[in-house]
């Protein structure tokens, strides 16, 4: 077991986009099962390289007693979607909102031993896919959020105990935000 420190909300590793995997070895096969014990520990449904502080490409999952993971992901969604759906993220504890995601995904990829692979959700299943490949764009699931929405998660972010704990508050001018979340 390997089990690392999640990185939280505010940790600057969460907003840097990720490089794909190049070699398909033997760190990347510790990685995954890092993120595998790390993921089952918390306990989650997903988890993205980024959130234990490394910059790569790869993600595990565990949804519908479905355990895996997937190396440099590509997505295929659906036009539907699910508004209402509620989502967590294991960098904002104890916190889920309602955020809109598409309502089925086909995820290509890699395995941790570079053989190609097709994977396919729907309903949790493709909004982990969404919500993991997003975190390796730097992307956050309060990104995702409609204004309004993303107004009560800031909100019940900065209530949090946990909040500020992974870095330094740094204030702001309410302007200077050019509406986004920080
Ligand atoms: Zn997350």
């Amino acid at each position: 077991m390997a089990i690392q420190s999640i990185r939280l909300f505010g940790d600057p590793v969460l907003r840097t986009p990720a490089a794909p995997v190049v070699d398909f070895d033997k760190e990347l096969r510790k990685l995954v099962k890092d993120l595998t014990d790390t993921m089952m520990d918390a306990p989650g449904a997903g988890l993205a390289a980024p959130q234990i502080g490394v910059g790569l490409r790869v993600f595990t999952y565990y949804v519908d007693d479905r355990l895996g993971h997937l190396i440099n992901p590509d997505l295929d969604l659906s036009s539907e979607l699910d508004e209402e759906g509620e989502e967590g993220c294991l960098s904002f504890p104890g916190l889920s909102f309602p955020t809109p995601r598409a309502i089925r995904a086909v995820a290509k990829g890699f395995d941790m031993h570079g053989e190609p692979v097709t994977l396919e959700g729907t309903d949790l299943m493709a909004r982990c896919f969404q919500h993991e490949t997003d975190h390796l764009d730097g992307i956050l699931f309060i990104d995702r959020m409609d204004v309004k929405q993303r107004k009560l998660a800031m909100k019940a972010v900065r209530e949090a105990e946990w909040s500020g704990l992974s870095a330094p508050v740094i204030k702001v001018s309410p302007h200077a935000t050019g509406g986004k979340a920080l």
